[in-house]
C-alpha cells in the first residue's frame, strides 16, 4: 500500500584539488509503502521505482517477505474473481 512521498537529504564530502574538504548535500525523493503481506512500513527511493507504481492500484511487498509467494496468493484470488479455471485435471475439448 502506498502511504506518502517525502524527501531525504544525504550529506557527502569531497576533497578538492587543494585538499580542502567540501561538504555537499543531495536531496532524494522517497516513497513510503506498507507491505501488503506483513503490514510493515518500508521506504524505496523514487529513482528506483517507476512513478506510476506509487499508487494503490499496485501491491507492494517489503524485502523481508517473499514476493513470489505473495503473487501466487494474489493470482488465486484474482482467478476466483474473474472465474478463470487454472485446474490441470479438467479436460477442455
Ligand atoms: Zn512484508
Amino acid at each position: 500500500m502506498y502511504i506518502k512521498t517525502t524527501t531525504s537529504i544525504r550529506l557527502h564530502q569531497r576533497k578538492s584539488k587543494l585538499d580542502n574538504i567540501h561538504n555537499y548535500k543531495r536531496r532524494h525523493t522517497v516513497y513510503h509503502f506498507a507491505c501488503d503481506e506483513c503490514g510493515q512500513q518500508f521506504m524505496r527511493e523514487a529513482s528506483k521505482v517507476p512513478q506510476h507504481r506509487a499508487s494503490n492500484t499496485f501491491n507492494h511487498v517489503c524485502s523481508d517477505c517473499d514476493v513470489h509467494r505473495f503473487a501466487q496468493k494474489t493470482g488465486v484470488k484474482m482467478r476466483r474473481i474473474y472465474k478463470i479455471d487454472a485446474s490441470s485435471t479438467k479436460v477442455k475439448l
